[in-house]
């Protein structure tokens, strides 16, 4: 956004603490339903109920878990209002979660119970966790007769807590059988214990490394502001410079004072050497939460976090909108990532809304990063967040250094992807035993299959996207709505036989060709399509850390985080790819990722080389990422958006308009260019088909609303809206400050 978000100019949320209402009093629940209005329920006999507190109550046939969001309004007749069932046995939410929700709501311009879902992402977890059953040995024994089997189950039930019958029966190598007899024997007392025992908490006398003097300096001054409310630290410094050791102790800090952590990481199922870090300082586990865990996992942590016995959270942005009774600092590492921002449902940016939350919570929060965002650049010049910079690698090893290829002048072998520079740097690096990075944003085999006598191009047929073959699954995979086929035989339109070919290169084709040239080298590859979750990412960082592996080839998965002591070398085979398509930040994220790339390389006492293969090395990108200036290049990118009123020296709103019944979505768009607001240096663009002009059989049109720095754009928005006739069919989605422009 581009603004740090100013709560205070809002409507104060309606919830007010320490209110309490007795039976007979009219309280208003808000449900985890895509509602505006929370509604209105009767206190019942026996019943004293406050705001934040998880009640069940009936709507329509059913019943539902909602939240006491404070007094009734009034507008539902006595007659008519039904009472609230029950109170749950939940700890209740808190003034800050509430007034989050509301704010959040107000700023995305979704209802507020759409939002609440989010934070009610569990609604099995509202329910008490029922206790198991664990067994110990009774004393004094009764009589029974023993066996082998019985003898080896009390000597392991001798020894530590209770454990449950399948465990017992695995420790002592016996079948469950044997625990059920012995039990109805009464040689084993049942006992009940809480299901998924909380995680260790951490241990905080253990103390991270001596720390440098800039470091300590930085971590001094996050300590300081963990103790004095609200206040945004960005915390900037080239990849190993030590940022996460920094902050690491901020963590410990705000944890000696007895309060949560949040730490949001994006794409945290990967994020194995981050979480073996976390376990080497603190002993424990910190309570995970992203799309890979079970159920159960995810019922737990919930109730976990929401009772307090969860110290430190680490997650995807979801987790902003868990429970935290006590939450006392908020770090949001790799905070110009992407993915922080969610493109469907409530469309949101994590780590925007992560600066409300700390606001609203009055606490500090950290945005950790080697290369900013312009947004948290600007509001750093603007004095509104402090800055900390840590200057150099820890250790003082080097930056690599950073060459360019110009494919105009030194190409690749016909058919091949690698110049004869990048080859010989390769060579290098092979001979020496080190290991390289070959590094291609683009998963699959080819990104295009073409029809060499017709010309006819695979194409998804829900989507406007071209088919990308993976070789490997056997497959043509549309990336927007996973639709996949079988690779044709002959071409689907004019029927000619292998005359389909693979255009352009993916990591799986770029393998090939690695696998071709240096046969005698150890290959793997990093997609997602490989790596997926944390044991598949943990696989393969100690294969690389073990050196089982030469070459690696691999997509943007591997540009986060990792450490890789004897990676020297970094390939980057075609730099140019994320610069098409004139989206506003494209040079700045490919800057971002190519900077991040390189920072791959030469992470220890080898020094580290990067090659980075572009046909522009003219384009100012590739010029500031040779010549190590990422100074010039923010100043010229900040000019040019502040010359052409983008963010973040502008405001943008995105409307999506879309539906299966294209004359509809065609009407509806046309319809909001109509009511289109004007005036206070409004601009209105569009509607015009979105670059992705249909999405799983759902046609789309965009359009793009540019307003000045100062301008509050969510009652315009709404009231934009509410002026153009839309048909029922269609939808329109709302994007405040944009990421996305597809
Ligand atoms: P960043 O988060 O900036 O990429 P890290 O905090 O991950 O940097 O540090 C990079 C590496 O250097 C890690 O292996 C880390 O343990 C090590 N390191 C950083 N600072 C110190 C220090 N003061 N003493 C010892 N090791 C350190
Ligand atoms: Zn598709």
């Amino acid at each position: 956004m581009t603004d740090a978000p100013r709560p205070a100019d809002r409507p104060a949320p309606r919830s007010t603490d320490g209110e309490s209402f007795a039976a007979g009093a009219r309280v208003a629940v808000r449900l985890p339903l895509p509602l505006t209005d929370a509604y209105d329920y009767k206190v019942p006999e026996g019943l004293t109920l406050s705001a934040g507190d998880f009640v069940r109550v009936p709507l329509g046939p059913r019943r539902m878990a909602g939240v006491v969001w404070g007094k009734g309004s009034g507008d539902v007749p006595e007659a008519k209002m039904k009472a609230v069932v029950a109170r749950l046995d939940v700890p209740p939410m808190t003034h800050e979660a509430r007034a989050f929700v509301d704010w959040v709501a107000e700023y995305t311009l979704n209802p507020p119970g759409a939002v609440l879902r989010m934070a009610v992402s569990v609604p099995e977890a509202l329910e008490p966790p029922k206790p198991l059953t664990a067994y110990r040995a009774a004393d004094p024994l009764p009589e029974i007769r023993m066996t082998p089997a019985r003898e080896r189950v009390l000597a392991e039930a001798a020894d530590g807590p209770p454990r449950q019958a399948a465990e017992l029966a695995r420790a002592a190598g016996v079948t469950p059988g044997v625990i059920k007899g012995m039990a109805e024997g009464g040689a084993l007392v049942p006992h009940a214990i809480a299901p998924f025992p909380p995680p260790d908490p951490p241990d905080l006398a253990k103390g991270g490394p001596d720390l440098s003097p800039e470091q300590t300096a930085a971590a001094d001054a996050l300590s300081a502001a963990v103790a004095d409310g609200f206040s945004v630290q960005v915390l900037e410094g080239v990849p190993g410079s030590g940022k996460t050791e920094v902050y690491l102790q901020a963590v410990a800090d705000c944890l000696k004072a007895g309060r949560q952590v949040l730490v949001l990481l994006p794409e945290i199922a990967l994020s194995a050497q981050w979480l073996e870090r976390f376990r080497a300082r603190f002993g424990s586990e910190p309570a995970l939460w992203h799309s890979d865990l079970t159920m159960a996992q995810r019922r737990e942590t919930w109730r976990h976090i929401a009772e307090g016995r969860a110290g430190v959270v680490v997650g995807a942005r979801s987790a902003l909108f868990l429970p935290y009774p006590d939450l006392g600092l908020i770090i949001v590492d790799e905070e110009h990532d992407g993915s922080f921002k969610q493109e469907e449902g409530v469309v949101y940016n994590a780590r925007d809304m992560a600066v409300v939350r700390a606001q609203l919570g009055k606490i500090p929060i950290s945005l950790v990063s080697a290369t900013p965002s312009l947004e948290t650049q600007a509001n750093v010049d603007r004095g509104r967040y402090s800055h900390l910079h840590l200057p150099a690698r820890h250790g003082g090893a080097d930056l690599p250094d950073i060459e360019l290829v110009n494919l105009t002048k030194t190409p690749p072998q016909r058919g091949q992807w690698m110049s004869p520079p990048l080859r010989e740097a390769i060579d290098g690096t092979l001979e020496r035993g080190e290991q390289a990075l070959l590094f291609l944003n683009r998963r699959g085999y080819a990104p295009l299959t073409l029809c060499r006598a017709c010309g006819h191009r695979l194409q998804c047929p829900q989507c406007t996207a071209w088919l990308v073959e993976h070789r490997l699954l056997q497959r043509l995979q549309c990336h927007h709505c996973g639709y996949q086929m079988a690779p044709p035989p002959k071409c689907p339109e004019c029927g000619a036989e292998d005359s389909l070919v693979p255009c352009g290169p993916g990591v799986e084709r770029l393998a090939e060709e690695v696998a071709a040239l240096y046969p005698e080298a150890r290959v793997a590859m990093a997609t997602s399509d490989n790596l997926y979750n944390q044991r598949t990412a943990r696989e393969f960082v100690h294969r690389i850390e073990n050196r089982e592996v030469d070459l690696i080839v691999g997509t943007q998965i591997v540009a986060k985080g990792y450490h890789f002591p004897m990676l020297t070398l970094v390939g980057v085979i075609d730099a140019d790819l994320g610069l098409s398509g004139g989206d506003l930040r494209a040079a700045e994220r490919t800057y971002q990722l190519l900077y991040q790339v390189a920072g791959r390389a030469g992470r220890a006492e080898h020094p580290g080389r990067v090659v980075i293969q572009t046909y522009m090395p003219e384009h100012p990108v590739m010029a500031a990422i040779a010549a190590g200036d990422r100074e010039a290049f923010l100043a010229a990118e900040a000019k040019g958006r502040e010359d052409a009123h983008m963010p973040p020296y502008g405001r943008l709103v995105g409307l999506i308009v879309s539906g299966t019944d294209e004359a509809a979505v065609d009407a509806g768009a046309r319809a909001l260019g109509r009511a289109a607001p004007q005036g206070n240096g409004i601009q209105v663009l569009g509607p015009a088909p979105a670059p992705l002009a249909m999405i799983r059989g759902r046609h789309r049109r965009r359009l793009l609303l540019k307003a000045g720095r100062g301008t509050q754009v969510q009652p315009i928005v709404r009231d934009w809206i509410r002026r153009a006739a839309i048909p029922k069919k269609v939808r329109v989605q709302i994007d405040v400050d944009p990421y996305s422009f597809m």
